[in-house]
């Protein structure tokens, strides 16, 4: 029989080869490379025994029996799409240790307590459809009916057209038609690459999440001020939105900075900036920028002190400078904490295996977050990876997702029903 290692490193490798698109590889969300990254580890998810079924929206589940099956059971599993040109392992990684955990099992004659699946979802990437998780939202139920409606970035098609074009049953996901119960789910546990420098600087191989930030963005953000000449402009007749939105820019970053000082995380990004190239010259005072700002934290409180750090800055700006800001539609998401018990036991059973560990917040949205949103105790295995995530230079040591592996299935082989007192 085929080992686990073995496992993890070929199904990596066909990954790989069915969505190359160099630099990188391409698994669009609802599109030709998700769909082949499913068929994929469904062909594997059935040669090794499993029950396979596929919900509403496409998420496909892959279930080896454990002795009760009346039981709750444990569920891992990740998403298979990538950004455009991402990395082979975010995602990916998550759906395949789960895969190798069923190897594991049975390499060692272990029949889990309880029921253990393996999910895939779908459309996890915001690359893609930019609204949080809808794979696992419709897996549960719980997908906005409206959010069928986003267009998909590169297409301009909805959600809704690319899910019935992958041939999936877009009524059934529109009247919230759930095939995850959450009362059915003992644990769910998700394997993913870090995307972050922290377990590679600290040289510890896998991480334990605490907490999945929350967050908010703007994306259609403006300063208003008034075109004039560059020459002709004297300093005190100028309202100049470039000066403007850097003073924000400025300001906010230094009140990030005395957060930082006392130990409170958080992120504050400005990723678009930009005039309008019908209007903007290099001799004239810029009228207009547009912007995006995304802020992200482990606690609602900082997110909202953030909030009103923004708000704050914009009123004396606006009346400092004769400009007008304004934020636009704000989208927001939850923190989500991690389950503590499922912790506590991840790392006792780590530290059986001399397996070192480092528990440390998720600062990236994850399927886990809408898990743990729905009631069910989640977790989150963090797989050490060189040079982030989102980029075709990711970098994860195969052998650091063996020990994911070794953890998981450890964990699948606990009766967490018992532990997390979800007898039903
Ligand atoms: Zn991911």
């Amino acid at each position: 029989m085929e080992k686990s290692s073995d496992l993890v490193r070929r199904v990596l490798h066909s990954l790989h080869e069915s969505s190359a698109d160099s630099p990188g590889v391409t698994r669009d969300a609802y599109g030709a490379g998700e769909t082949a990254a499913h068929a994929i580890v469904r062909a594997e998810a059935v040669s090794l025994g499993a029950e396979v079924s596929v919900d509403a929206a496409g998420n496909l589940f892959m279930t080896l029996p454990g002795t009760d099956r009346s039981l709750p059971g444990f569920m891992t599993g990740s998403h298979l799409d990538s950004v455009p040109h991402g990395g082979n392992f975010d995602g990916a990684a998550g759906v395949i240790a789960g895969l190798a955990a069923m190897v594991a099992l049975r390499e060692s004659c272990m029949i889990p307590p309880q029921d253990f699946t393996v999910v895939a979802f779908r459309a996890e990437e915001a690359a893609w459809f930019p609204i949080s998780y809808p794979g696992s939202m419709a897996a549960l139920g719980k997908l906005d009916p409206d959010l069928l409606n986003v267009p998909r970035s590169d297409t301009g098609r909805s959600l809704a057209a690319h899910m019935a074009e992958a041939g999936f049953d877009v009524d059934a996901v529109r009247h919230g038609v759930a095939h995850i119960r959450p009362d059915m789910v003992a644990a769910f546990v998700e394997v993913h690459i870090e995307q972050g420098p922290v377990l590679v600087g600290r040289n510890i191989p896998v991480g334990l999440v605490t907490t999945i930030n929350g967050g908010f963005r703007h994306m259609n953000a403006t300063v208003t001020g008034e075109w004039a000449h560059s020459g002709a402009t004297p300093f005190s007749y100028r309202q100049d939105a470039a000066l403007a939105f850097a003073e924000l820019v400025v300001g906010l970053n230094q009140w990030w900075e005395s957060q930082e000082v006392v130990g409170i995380p958080l992120t504050i990004t400005f990723g678009k900036v930009w005039t309008d190239p019908n209007m903007h010259a290099g001799s004239r005072v810029a009228g207009e920028v547009q912007f995006s700002v995304d802020v992200r934290a482990g606690s609602s409180a900082v997110l909202a002190a953030a909030a009103d750090q923004l708000s704050a800055a914009a009123t004396s700006i606006s009346s400092a400078r004769g400009v007008k800001i304004a934020f636009g539609s704000r989208f927001e998401w939850s923190v989500e904490e991690m389950d503590s018990r499922l912790l506590d036991r991840m790392e006792q059973l780590a530290a059986n295996i001399c397996l070192p560990v480092l528990r440390m917040p998720s600062g990236a949205g994850h399927d886990a977050a809408a898990m743990a949103a729905a009631g069910i105790p989640a977790g989150m295995i963090f797989v050490r990876n060189t040079n982030g995530s989102h980029n075709p230079d990711e970098a994860m040591d195969a052998e650091d997702l063996d020990r994911a592996v070794a953890l998981l299935a450890l964990l699948a082989s606990t009766p967490l029903a018992a532990l997390l007192d979800r007898s039903r």
